[in-house]
């Protein structure tokens, strides 16, 4: 999965193709993102925004942003906020189409009564716990309602009363009247309306009956004139239900298509236990870099053109799998390798002198930007006598195949000099200082007798080096599937190291021109983005991703075992 980029089309734009042809729709191609606004968007979300938007920029269709707010205990402005906000980070213009559910509860109601009308709809006295029991099972048909033949006037009058207020919240419910032993559960009668005594966020106090979803999604569709209503697998035995709807009301009918959903290994994928790990404080918010919202992942580095792409190269199906996180990550680290500038930071800072270089002088020596993007120039960057470097690239005693700094050894300081290690200086155990020569002739990092070094490594000027907060991440949770470990909630497997926070690094003074998240690489280190709680003498700066690519060594293993 995954692996290869899709080469036919998919199953969803050939029965587009195929409608075109047969003119079902005449010519249009028209769809939606139908977002509850309970939640902050995740890359499931963003997967299906990639569809939408996507067909219809292909087929130079339409696609509508609608909120399907029909809760309002659960929905909130905030939520309708970050959720444009996503969209069109990703990339995507809803443009005069943004739309809300909650804008058709007049009309809704109008078809209800008119189902009531027709025969088609009761009211229901049924306490709740009482109509799911009726409800029966897969194997066992359900029962009717004592209520389910009252008049056609008296359920006009009861749900009337209902909308009037004149009826305690769960006190009754209007049904639509299908058949209680049809072997789809969907279809026993479904609930349509219920009384809630809530205030919605868009029309406020106006309503104390609220449609369920299952009534206000298809009529939603119809209403905008939606051609292809796409939607996940789970949806699949509810379309029957909606046609009945539809057909009963004879009103315009769109094509319901399902695709099978996102999974992401070690992660979670759904609003209810996200909405948990952000209410509970086990993450610092909606955007914390180690969700797999959409601004979390904006906040993390992660750019919307690597979003689309993995979206893309995952493609759409029919069965339900789940896509590696490295696979994300490998789009992600590819897509910042062609667009990212190069820097060099220091994570883990060990300080050092060079003991023959005068010691007021300084000098700035050109750097590249990015060697992947010639158009994006060179930069000059400080170099005196006091230098950090990574503690990690130095070893008083190294392995054989350790070929970065250690006593007596020559090596290239990136765009600088080459520079030999002649003293480490320690206090007990801890190297706190090393002391090393450089050759003047080797200006930029080569040598004029045409000597080599075995390594180049990166490193700050002190005087110049800017103070920073590194923030590193790793998996949110320790195991792939997180949710779905029967007997256990999903909590237990958090990750207690997915957030390292680092205080004492020390990076080059360009990385004070960026803004808020900018992305960018810090050289040998991985994939880094400026945090936007980053204050003007307090730069805080989120790790990305690592510079390994575990997913490009997976295709390369497969390849060999091939
Ligand atoms: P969750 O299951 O995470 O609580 P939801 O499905 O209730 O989310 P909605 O706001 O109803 O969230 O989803 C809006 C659209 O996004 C729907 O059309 C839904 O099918 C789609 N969607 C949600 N999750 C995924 C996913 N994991 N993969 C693909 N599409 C998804
Ligand atoms: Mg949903």
């Amino acid at each position: 999965m995954g692996t290869t980029e899709p080469e036919s089309k998919d199953f969803i734009r050939e029965i587009i193709d195929e409608d075109l042809h047969t003119n079902k729709y005449q010519g249009r191609v028209h769809t939606r993102f139908p977002p509850e606004p309970n939640g902050y968007l995740h890359i499931g979300h963003a997967k299906s925004i990639c569809l939408n938007f996507g067909i219809a920029e292909e087929y130079r269709g339409l696609c509508n942003l609608r909120f399907d707010d029909t809760n309002p205990t659960k929905e909130e402005q905030e939520y309708v906020e970050s959720i444009k906000n996503n969209v069109t980070w990703l990339g995507f213009n809803w443009e005069d189409r943004l739309f809300f559910a909650s804008d058709y509860f007049d009309q809704m109601y109008d078809y209800a009564v008119q189902l009531v009308k027709q025969g088609q709809a009761y009211v229901d006295d049924l306490p709740p716990d009482i109509i799911s029991e009726y409800r029966g099972t897969l194997t066992t048909p359900g029962k009717n309602s004592p209520y389910r033949e009252r008049s056609i006037e008296e359920n006009l009058q009861l749900l009337e009363a209902m909308k009037a207020g004149k009826c305690a919240d769960g006190e009754k419910v209007l049904r639509a009247k299908i058949d209680m032993a049809l072997p789809n559960l969907n279809m026993r009668d479904p609930i349509m309306y219920r009384v809630l005594h809530a205030t919605h966020h868009n029309t406020k106090d106006k309503w104390c009956i609220y449609p369920m979803y299952d009534w206000a999604h298809g009529l939603e569709d119809s209403i905008e004139g939606i051609t292809h209503s796409i939607c996940t697998l789970e949806f699949e035995n509810h379309r029957p239900l909606y046609d009945w709807f539809l057909d009963q009301l004879k009103v315009y009918h769109p094509q319901q298509i399902e695709f099978a959903r996102l999974n992401l290994s070690y992660t979670i994928m759904s609003k209810r236990m996200l909405l948990q790990l952000v209410n509970d404080g086990y993450v610092n918010g909606w955007d914390d870099p180690r969700l797999p919202t959409i601004s979390g992942m904006q906040r993390r580095g992660y750019s919307p053109e690597s979003i689309r792409t993995f979206c893309k190269r995952i493609g759409v199906g029919k069965v339900n799998s789940t896509v590696d996180y490295e696979f994300l990550e490998h789009c992600v680290r590819d897509e910042l390798n062609k667009s990212a500038s190069r820097y060099m930071g220091v994570l883990n800072p060990l300080k050092v002198i060079i003991t023959n270089y005068p010691d007021d002088q300084e000098e700035q020596l050109e750097a590249i930007n990015n060697p992947e993007n010639p158009s994006a120039g060179t930069r000059m960057i400080p170099f005196s006598k006091e230098l950090y470097i990574e503690h990690d690239d130095f070893m008083e005693d190294p392995p054989k195949k350790f070929f970065r700094l250690t006593p007596g050894r020559e090596v290239r300081f990136r765009y600088s000099y080459f520079i030999t290690c002649e003293k480490v200086i320690k206090n007990g155990a801890d190297i706190v200082e090393l002391h090393c020569t450089y050759d003047p002739d080797t200006k930029g990092g080569y040598a004029p007798d045409g000597r080599k070094v075995k390594s180049t490594i990166h490193w700050v000027s002190a005087p110049h080096a800017i103070d920073a907060e590194v923030h590193l991440y790793d998996r949110l949770f320790n195991i792939p599937d997180p949710a779905g470990k029967k007997g256990h909630d999903f909590k237990e497997f958090l990750n207690e190291q997915s957030l390292e926070i680092l205080k004492n690094c020390k990076v080059e003074p360009t990385i004070q021109t960026l803004k808020p998240f900018n992305r960018f690489q810090f050289e040998r280190l991985g994939y880094f983005c400026i945090d936007p709680d980053t204050k003007p003498k307090h730069l805080v700066i989120n790790r990305t991703v690592t510079l390994r690519d575990t997913w490009a060594k997976i295709i390369q293993q497969e390849k060999q075992s091939a």
